[in-house]
């Protein structure tokens, strides 16, 4: 069973997850393509995974045979393992708890597509769609207090296998990223009693230098402080704290937002490997007025080096404002 441990000075949480060793090409020390047999995610190929946990398919009867077109399995090394309750422990300064989760793999389409941007718009609204129903399903489990739902494409974003698919990992905690998200956000509400994502929205809008691309339901822009080259965050206009809750049409609009962007990445970037994330509110938290679920998207251009490892803040040689003036300009 993997564990989760504290880190005793920062409170840092670490999980520490033998089994994900187990992966082809775990470390991806080796640059040089390795024969990796047939896909486990292509459409015939059902046996090579877990058996499905969800899919979109015309006959539910049949599972795990061809005729899907979203397919969610259990991750085959998983990170966390989803097997009884949360035990915390202490001895001293350190604390650890089981690594109890749910890590599964969404299977964003059954033919061999390696690049999302490929997907037709149908099949990026199911993804979509997915996203949502998995994390509805999940967020009934009263363990669960986040369900972190992210993408690597390319071995360098950490892809091990180059069929299109995202992940989902349903935690006991809330991870430190959204912890420290909520606290400026509650503390820019109690002082102001606005929302502090609201407010950079309208201010963005207004400025327009750090704007790439919007619509009546989405805002796409390069942030103020981007942490990485071409980093982009996607934010509804509405305020909304829960990614679930989004409605279908709105989900529908995303995606067509979504594969947009990542058009004007390709193109102004020549398919960049990348990751994203959605950030959305803890489970059990109530809507509120402060926190307002987003997307954030980090092509994979530079590595995390000693400087970002030792002080935890990042050198950015693009900056923003240069990035989505590139990323506008892109012909579509
Ligand atoms: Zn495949
Ligand atoms: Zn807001
Ligand atoms: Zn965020």
């Amino acid at each position: 069973m993997p564990e989760i441990r504290k880190d005793p000075v920062t409170g840092r949480l670490v999980i520490l997850s033998a089994e994900r060793a187990q992966r082809p090409q775990p470390f991806a020390l080796d640059r040089n393509p390795v024969d990796m047999g047939p896909c486990p995610f292509c459409a015939g190929n059902e046996t090579m995974t877990p058996p499905e946990v969800f899919a979109y398919r015309a006959d539910q009867k049949h599972s795990d045979r061809p005729g899907w077109t979203v397919r969610v399995v259990p991750n085959k090394y998983p990170a966390v393992v989803n097997d009884g309750n949360s035990s915390k422990y202490k001895d001293g300064i350190y604390e650890w708890m089981n690594g109890l989760g749910v890590h599964e793999v969404i299977i964003e389409s059954p033919d061999h597509v390696e690049n999302m941007a490929m997907l037709s718009e149908k099949q990026f609204e199911q993804v979509l769609l997915a996203y949502r129903d998995r994390m509805l399903y999940l967020s009934s489990d009263k363990r669960w207090r986040y369900i972190l739902l992210y993408k690597n494409q390319g071995t360098e974003a950490g892809a091990t296998l180059p069929h299109v698919h995202s992940q989902l990992i349903a935690l006991p905690l809330a991870p430190k990223e959204v912890a420290d998200e909520m606290t400026g956000a509650r503390g820019y509400f109690d002082s102001t009693g606005d929302c502090v994502y609201c407010e950079l929205i309208r201010r963005e809008i207004h400025d327009g230098r750090r704007i790439v691309a919007g619509n009546e339901r989405f805002v796409v822009l390069c942030p103020y402080a981007s942490r990485f080259c071409y980093e982009v965050w996607v934010l509804p206009r509405k305020h909304l704290s829960c990614f679930d809750t989004t409605p279908k049409d709105d989900l529908a609009e995303l995606s067509r937002t979504l594969r947009q962007i990542l058009i004007r990445l390709n193109r102004q970037l020549a398919d960049p490997p990348f990751n994203y994330m959605i950030h959305s509110n803890p489970l059990g938290e109530a809507e509120n007025g402060f926190y307002h679920w987003h997307m954030e998207i980090v092509p994979k251009l530079t590595q995390v080096a000693g400087f970002e490892l030792g002080s935890g803040s990042y050198i950015n040689p693009v900056v923003p404002e240069d990035a989505a003036r590139l990323l506008r300009e892109v012909a579509l």
